[in-house]
C-alpha cells in the first residue's frame, strides 16, 4: 500500500524545520540542516521504497532529540507514541562521551527494530554522501576514514532489511573511499 498520509507528514516537516532553523550542516556550503531529515526521507522513499508514514516521519524528525531542545514527549504528544519511539531509537545519549556513543551505535545496530534499521540505513547513507559532496571542513583525512570505517561498522549490524538501501550505501563508500 503506497498510502501516506501526506498531512501528517508535512506537519513534520514544518516542526523539524522549525526546531533545526539555526542550524546548518559542517561543511563550506552553509546548508540549512533540514536539508538533511528531507534528504533520508527522499532516500527512504526513492531507494528503499518506504511508504509507511510513521517511518517518513520519523525520518524527518530524526535529529531533533539530539539536536535541538525538541524532547522525547513533545513528539509523543505531536506525533504518537510509535514515531516517538522509532525517532528515540535513532537518538544517541549525549550525556555519554563521545567515543561510548559511537561504540553502543555498532553494538545495538543488530537489535534495533525494522524500521530503525531502514532510518539507520538511510541516515549512514546521507551522511557518507555527504562526506565526499560537503565534507566538514575541519576533518582531517584520517577522520574522514575512521568516519566511513565507523559508519560500515554499524551498517554491518543491520545488513538483510532493504537491499537497494544496502547497494546505495556500498555505492558511496566506495566513491568515498576512492576519492579520499
Ligand atoms: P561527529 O562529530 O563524529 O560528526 C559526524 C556526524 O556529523 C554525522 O554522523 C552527521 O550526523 C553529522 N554531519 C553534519 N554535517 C555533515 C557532513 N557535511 N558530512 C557528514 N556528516 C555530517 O559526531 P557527533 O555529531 O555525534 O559529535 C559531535 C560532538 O562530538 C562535537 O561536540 C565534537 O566536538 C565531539 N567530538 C569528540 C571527539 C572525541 O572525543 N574524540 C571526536 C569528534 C567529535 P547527523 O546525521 O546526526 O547529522
Ligand atoms: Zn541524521
Amino acid at each position: 500500500d503506497k498510502m501516506i498520509d501526506m498531512p501528517a507528514l508535512f506537519k513534520a516537516l514544518e516542526f523539524s524545520a522549525f526546531k533545526h532553523k539555526d542550524q546548518r550542516r559542517k561543511g563550506p556550503q552553509n546548508i540549512p540542516y533540514i536539508n538533511h531529515p528531507i534528504q533520508v526521507a527522499h532516500v527512504l522513499i526513492e531507494t528503499g521504497q518506504a511508504y509507511n508514514t510513521n517511518l517518513l516521519i520519523a525520518a524527518i524528525l530524526h535529529d531533533t532529540i539530539e539536536d535541538t531542545d525538541t524532547t522525547e514527549e513533545e513528539i509523543k504528544q505531536v506525533f504518537g507514541e510509535n514515531v516517538a519511539a522509532l525517532v528515540m531509537e535513532v537518538t544517541d545519549d549525549k550525556n555519554l562521551f563521545w567515543e561510548a556513543r559511537k561504540q553502543l551505535q555498532i553494538e545495538k545496530s543488530p537489535f534495533a527494530s525494522y524500521d530503525a534499521k531502514l532510518l539507520k540505513l538511510a541516515d549512514k547513507i546521507c551522511n557518507v554522501r555527504d562526506l565526499v559532496i560537503n565534507p566538514p571542513d575541519k576533518w582531517s583525512l584520517d577522520r574522514k576514514l575512521e568516519y566511513l570505517q565507523w559508519a560500515s561498522d554499524v551498517i554491518a549490524g543491520i545488513r538483510g532489511v532493504n537491499q537497494p538501501m544496502e547497494d546505495l550505501f556500498d555505492e558511496w563508500i566506495y566513491k568515498a573511499k576512492a576519492y579520499y
